[in-house]
């Protein structure tokens, strides 16, 4: 037994696995040439945020466009900020989405899969077989460093303006003897495993980031932590075990990850693994003031998934949103091709933005109402209920009291309309947006426009009352508001009234504008002569002579 060997003996004489026992348990993926293995690897520290869910979209798109796999895997080896239901909130989130998941954790209980387990801290004996492999070989050791030690090593450094860090000469326990590290156990002294990176800071690196092109770097030469002194690894050491035995082609990440790449490279190298190809996300950004910063968990309600379902936004259109951010050639793709699933984009990691897409919560609402105009009746009603009842029971109730009656509200200027009216972008707005339609809701203050007169107003309705017919189509409506358009000293046409506004009250345009507040209490409604019809007569009638008793004249 060479020293080297007799250390990693004495540091984890359990360990009775080699490196090859797991490289055979987890044989390399039959896979299609070009195919992309891909995972996203979230700490359940916190709910599903903004920024998990797009690196997942950018994932699963990845492995949707490659045939490739799309796996999780659970990074919860800081047991202290892990909270409880963690897991649940973001794997189930992330299937609100659609975001489909081939393996791993598919559901906040369930993992599937033959390479896992997919939950690190149920991988401490993988770690523990490579780590002392690495012993073996010379090239990890134990430090004994407390933190108040490497805390004054700190200080001292900084005093004297060198590169802080535990590297070269600074590396106490870099060449700690078997001898020595027994005593020191033998005392009782807790011990973390170090790398000895045969780096050095005056060499670079390159490599070519997926995103961000090519990327030059110092080399790392710092003894960075593999296991920590409770035998669970970094950061660092987990991804390089984890990505290479569950044979991750592509890992895409936070670009806060950037600065660690030489460490991981050079992990790879001496772990004997090819390293993967990265590709490193920029952070959804945000415009605050007019200068441009990172969303924030603690600032912005949105960075919260959760912000999304309250609000009522369709997941889907969230997603159909982020894919705009996600690709700079998905809104042409999206123009060419209407009706496709966003799943068939042809998706390219270097059309994505360098230094961070920007959240426009008015884009997104705009995305949101366009892909709503494009639903029907039915599915409106299914969506909008499925929304209320999670998030606003009263109107839930209001809703479905009369189904037929609320879908054929919903109908109004949607299904038979060659051009849908776009208007709901978000199912809270509906509550408002559709007010007049329930007595339960239904308000009026009767303020007309002030080109008109209360008793003008009053005159036309009592008029409208007497030729009111419900059966008129949309055409035949208005027809009899302009016919009685003269009589009231108001023009039929617009145009009449434009060349000659002192001849006129007003147009029957302004007429109709009396009608609909008069049955809805707004100025602007879809078509008022489909309002009136889902009302029915008996409504409309009574909504008029309510009109005529508060107008004021
Ligand atoms: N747990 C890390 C994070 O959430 C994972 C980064 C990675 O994808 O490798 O930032």
């Amino acid at each position: 037994m060479t020293e080297f060997e007799r250390m990693a003996q004495l540091l984890l004489p359990d360990i009775d696995k080699t490196p090859e026992y797991y490289e055979n348990l987890y044989p390399a993926r039959n896979l299609s040439e070009g195919a992309r293995v891909v995972r996203i690897a979230p700490s359940p520290t916190g709910y599903l945020h903004l920024g998990t869910l797009f690196a997942a979209l950018v994932n699963r798109i990845t492995a949707t466009s490659t045939n490739g796999i799309f796996f999780t895997r659970i990074e919860d080896t800081d047991k202290k900020r892990e909270i409880e239901g963690g897991i649940e909130d973001i794997i189930d989130g992330l299937n609100r989405f659609g975001i489909t998941i081939d393996e791993g954790f598919v559901s906040g209980t369930t993992e599937k899969g033959e390479y896992g387990p997919y939950q690190q801290s149920k991988r401490a004996e993988i770690y523990q077989t490579f780590v002392k492999d690495l012993i073996a070989k010379g090239l990890a050791y134990p430090c004994f460093c407390t933190a108040e030690e490497l805390e004054q090593v700190r200080e001292n450094q900084e005093k004297n303006k060198i590169r802080t860090g535990y590297h070269g000469e600074y590396a106490r326990h870099r060449n700690i003897t078997v001898d020595e590290a027994e005593k020191l156990i033998r005392e009782g002294k807790s011990y973390v495993i170090r790398l000895k990176s045969p780096g050095n800071e005056e060499n670079r690196i390159t490599f070519e980031d997926g995103i961000k092109g090519k990327i030059e770097m110092p080399e790392n030469d710092e003894d960075f932590v593999l296991l920590k002194s409770d035998g669970i690894p970094t950061y660092h050491f987990a991804h390089a075990v984890d990505d290479h035995l569950m044979h991750t082609t592509h890992v895409i990440r936070g670009d806060e990850w950037i600065s660690s790449v030489p460490k991981h490279i050079q992990l790879f190298r001496l772990l004997g693994f090819k390293a993967p190809k990265y590709a490193h996300v920029a952070p959804i950004m945000k415009l605050d003031n007019g200068a441009k910063r990172k969303i924030s968990k603690r600032k912005d309600p949105e960075a919260a998934v959760r912000f999304f379902a309250e609000q009522g936004y369709e997941s889907e259109n969230v997603i159909e949103y982020l894919m705009t951010i996600a690709a700079s050639d998905f809104e042409d793709w999206r123009r060419a091709n209407p009706d496709a699933s966003y799943k068939t984009f042809k998706f390219n990691l270097k059309k994505m933005s360098v230094s961070g897409a920007l959240f426009d919560e008015n884009k997104l609402l705009d995305v949101s109402k366009n892909r709503i105009a494009r639903l029907k009746s039915h599915e409106v009603y299914e969506k909008l209920c499925d929304w209320a009842k999670e998030f606003d029971g009263e109107f839930y109730e209001i809703l479905t009291k009369n189904p037929d009656f609320t879908k054929s509200m919903l109908a109004i200027d949607r299904d038979d309309s060659a051009k849908p009216r776009k208007d709901l972008a978000k199912w809270n707005e509906a509550r408002d947006f559709y007010a007049y339609f329930f007595n339960e809701l239904y308000e009026n203050s009767y303020e007309l426009p002030e080109n008109i007169g209360g008793a003008d107003a009053v005159e036309f309705l009592n008029k409208y009352l007497g030729i009111y017919n419900p059966s008129d189509d949309r055409q035949e409506w208005f027809g009899r508001i302009k016919e009685l358009a003269p009589t009231l000293g108001f023009a039929a046409e617009t145009k009449e009234y434009k060349a000659n506004p002192d001849a006129y009250k007003g147009s029957a345009g302004d007429l109709s504008t009396i009608l609909r507040i008069a049955i809805t209490g707004r100025r602007n409604t879809p078509d008022l002569c489909s309002i009136m019809q889902v009302l029915g007569t008996d409504e409309c009638t009574k909504r008029i002579n309510d009109a005529i008793n508060s107008i004021k004249r």
